[in-house]
């Protein structure tokens, strides 16, 4: 980490400018800044600035200084586009450390950390905003031309709105259009997303005063003869005390009350109702109130984080499922409020429902802003406009909210931490949001973390035994509520062919018949949509593994083998079990698909919901099924990892995982670690509210350790069984994992530039490397696939090197002819 202050000349005095432009370029360019310009141009403030013949970009200032550049001529910057820069200098180093840490560019992480409407290049394709209307008249000549242009054609390139103005520096005109919400800027790859809209019931901001609504209620004419409206009125107020957020139809529900009541008192002014998105900043008073209070075991695990926080800068709150770590969560969040800072709320994508929105608006009301990859670029921009000013305090959002502008960041909460969804995969950066979040929180002058999970990663978890993070256990569920009774189901004992086609085995079936006799709701979990095949004895449910990575062995088909992805060993097919000695190997695999069949052949008058991705393609549909089964709508609701992100239901008596063998047969070193997570998670959707719910596991190696580990919810056991195998075999948390995959159209061509490439490492990091191999899905979008593994010792020192001397091997790969058009895609901390 780069500790120096950067030189920041006086504006005045600055000649030139280092700015990130939205590209993969391995530097950032310097720009000479002109006279009339050096006042504006100031760090965090995009420019308008060509590159090379044609191309036009707008980045972001960097740092000015008074260096000219070595082996060129610095070319001028166009144009300042901002008054305020859009970005703080903590936006800044983040950025440059994520492309250091995660080996990519600053122009990367930008393209990913900026909303689309701050992004201009000459590719750029403006879309007229059709709620803009048509009467341009406010703005000036240039940027009423365009508008003009806009209406009538709908669509313009930038080059054509250069062709309208005649000239080539349209952006500041662009610029002012984007902000007068007269166009926005049109993305090809994202899908347009319309929330939900609902109509909500507010109290008139007249009467937010409690002298203003006593009045109201005591003496005001308006409501002197109309008894049902002031009725209503009072169940309003009484609903809003409770619940905080209330829409319409739920407080007809609760009050009785009729559309025509209703419509009087907005009528006269005393309700607003308000149609908008569940999800969008709202309208809503900035209040707290914190109605509940917290169990004995809730306020001193509150208690140990606050005076770990004292000491650390990351405290670690594990809790049990349904423990209320929440609540907890709510009363930090309560407090910076009151100290003036921000706070970021990060939690997986799919946990980003309206059930968890709703829950903290009752709290925070208009304090929440909700950040969203799928929001229109409208409402991220304006998010974004209201983070960087201060006025917004509390963003719940997935991982990509770690790059708003916050601008005084008192705490950052990540909840489900071990979640895998915090990991970019695709494109760069591929960044982990918690790893960045910690080193993103370290910026500022008094910001802590707060992780929580009730099944940590193993990362954090080993971090926290070390020292490096506090720890907070919290081994009681909320209202004293036993964890489920955790049944183990040997299907061995359904081997004959009567059941060859079973999926749901009599114990699970009756379960779930006595489950739905009581008028109880079920969830049955199915990993994925079928999984990559291993093999598996059919007798006593060993799996092939490789001798040097401590994996399961992949089958496959094509060349009828079995094969280690990490290390590429391949194995001859299994033919006699060196565990039973039994010849029955099997594969079996079915989704959820399959699961809702079997549950219409047993049960046909349930009601049955499906949540996988395919299911629920849009977040609305994810949010719709929720509701459904939380109001009851729903019986049984199958699905996949979907199913066990933070959801809580109060009806659910029984689990059944469907086929726990399926989870302990990944290809990943760290399969139990995540087996374990996604059982103990699924299980704790069981019996949250009423009493003790209970779970059923269906598989065919009943005395497998981690299912007697997740039988007892032994976490902390479950750690100490697999921590000497990670050591021994090199894994995080000992080591850190670089991979690298190689991508070429040509087979031959992957395979020999990955060979090459090894080759040329072999030296210095021979003992670390691992692979090179062709992984199980070698082909994607017509591009061949190789993969390298490194497994580098915890030496900051040695990874920096590394990293270094990977990126310099990928540029004399490059200079190989034959090489040239090979990709090298570095991932840090892959998996
Ligand atoms: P976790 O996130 O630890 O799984 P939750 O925060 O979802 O647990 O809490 C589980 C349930 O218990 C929720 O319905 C929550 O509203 C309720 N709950 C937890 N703590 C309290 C409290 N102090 N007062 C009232 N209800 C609580
Ligand atoms: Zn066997
Ligand atoms: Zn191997």
């Amino acid at each position: 980490m780069n500790n120096e202050l950067p030189y920041h000349p006086p504006a005045a005095m600055a000649d030139f400018a280092e700015v990130i432009i939205p590209l993969a370029l391995p530097l950032n360019y310097t720009w000479a800044i002109p006279e009339e310009l050096k006042a504006s141009a100031v760090a965090g403030c995009r420019v308008e600035v060509n590159l090379g013949k044609s191309k036009k970009y707008a980045g972001v200032i960097k740092r000015v200084h008074t260096t000219p550049p070595e082996f060129f001529e610095a070319k001028e910057i166009v144009n300042v586009l901002d008054a305020v820069p859009v970005v703080f200098e903590s936006q800044l180093k983040l950025w440059e450390w994520m492309a250091r840490y995660y080996m990519c560019t600053e122009g990367e992480v930008m393209a990913a950390a900026l909303p689309a409407h701050f992004k201009l290049s000459s590719e750029t394709i403006l879309v007229f905003n059709e709620e803009a209307g048509d009467d341009f008249t406010e703005l000036d000549t240039e940027a009423f031309l365009v508008a003009e242009a806009l209406l009538l054609r709908k669509e313009l390139k930038l080059s054509e709105v250069q062709q309208i103005l005649e000239s080539n520096h349209v952006y500041p005109v662009v610029n002012r259009l984007i902000q007068g919400r007269i166009c926005y800027v049109w993305e090809s790859l994202k899908e347009s997303y319309s929330p939900k809209k609902e109509t909500f019931v507010l109290l008139h901001p007249d009467y937010d005063s409690e002298a203003a609504l006593e009045q109201l209620l005591n003496s005001d004419p308006r409501l002197q003869r109309a008894e049902k409206q002031m009725e209503l009125l009072l169940g309003y107020l009484h609903f809003q005390k409770t619940e905080g957020i209330i829409s319409k139809q739920a407080l007809l529900k609760k009050t009785g009350a009729s559309d025509t009541q209703l419509k009087g008192l907005a009528d006269k002014g005393i309700l607003v109702l308000e149609k908008r998105a569940v999800d969008r900043i709202s309208v809503l008073p900035k209040d707290i109130r914190i109605n509940f209070k917290l169990s004995v075991a809730q306020t001193a695990a509150l208690e140990r984080i606050r005076s770990a926080l004292e000491e650390k800068d990351v405290c670690l709150l594990h809790g049990v499922t349904s423990s209320g770590k929440t609540e907890i969560y709510i009363h930090l969040i309560e407090e910076q409020i009151r100290k003036g800072k921000q706070v970021l709320y990060m939690l997986p994508e799919i946990a980003l429902t309206s059930q968890t929105i709703r829950r903290l608006q009752r709290h925070f009301g208009g304090h929440i802003g909700v950040y969203h990859s799928r929001f229109s670029q409208n409402e991220r921009v304006e998010i974004w406009n209201k983070v960087r000013d201060g006025s917004l305090k509390v963003i719940l959002g997935a991982r990509s909210s770690l790059f708003l502008p916050f601008q005084d960041l008192g705490m950052i909460v990540c909840d489900e931490e071990h979640d895998t969804s915090y990991k970019q995969m695709e494109p760069a950066p591929r960044y982990h949001a918690r790893d960045a979040a910690i080193y993103f929180a370290s910026l500022f002058s008094d910001c802590r973390v707060v992780l929580g999970s009730a099944t940590p990663s193993f990362e954090s978890y080993s971090n926290a035994l070390n020292g490096k993070y506090g720890l907070v256990l919290l081994t009681e569920r909320f209202g004293n509520i036993e964890l489920p009774q955790i049944g183990i189901m040997d299907t061995r004992r359904y081997r004959s062919k009567e059941f060859a086609d079973t999926i749901l085995f009599p114990p699970l079936a009756e379960s779930i018949g006595g489950a739905l006799g009581r008028g109880k709701q079920v969830i049955l979990f199915q990993n994925r949509r079928g999984y990559t095949p291993y093999q598996r004895c059919n007798t006593c449910g060993w799996v092939p593994q490789c001798k040097y990575c401590d994996v399961s062995l992949n089958y496959h088909k094509v060349y009828n083998k079995l094969v280690c992805h990490y290390c590429g060993t391949s194995y001859p097919l299994m033919v006699t079990c060196p565990s039973c000695g039994s010849h029955d190997f099997i594969q079996k695999q079915f989704g959820t698909e399959r699961v809702e069949e079997a549950l219409q052949e047993l049960f046909p008058g349930a009601r049955v919901g499906r949540m996988d991705i395919d299911a629920v393609r849009g977040k609305h549909a994810h949010d719709q099924l929720i509701q459904n089964f939380e109001q009851q709508k729903l019986d049984i609701l199958v699905g996949t990892q979907m199913v066990v992100k933070g959801l809580d239901f109060e009806h659910v008596e029984l689990v059944g995982i469907v086929d726990a063998d399926g989870i302990l047969s990944f290809a990943d070193f760290r399969v139990n670690e995540r087996a374990f997570q996604l059982m103990e998670q699924v299980s704790g959707r069981a019996g949250r509210k009423h009493g003790t719910g209970s779970v059923l596991i269906q598989t065919t190696q009943p005395e497998h350790p981690v299912l007697l580990r997740v039988q007892q919810h032994e976490y902390r056991a479950l750690f100490d069984d697999e921590l000497p195998k990670r050591e021994q075999f090199g894994y995080p948390p000992y080591t850190r994992l670089i991979r690298l995959t190689f991508k070429n159209k040509i087979r031959d061509v992957v395979r020999d530039a990955a060979t090459w490439f090894t080759t040329g490492l072999q030296d210095r990091y021979g003992n670390y490397i691992t692979g090179p191999s062709e992984p199980l899905i070698n082909k994607v979008r017509n591009q061949y696939l190789m993969e390298l593994l490194l497994k580098l010792p915890r030496s900051t020192r040695l990874i920096e090197q590394c990293k270094k001397d990977v990126l310099y091997h990928v540029a004399l790969l490059h200079q190989e002819k034959r090489y040239r058009s090979v990709v090298v895609i570095p991932d840090v901390d892959p998996f």
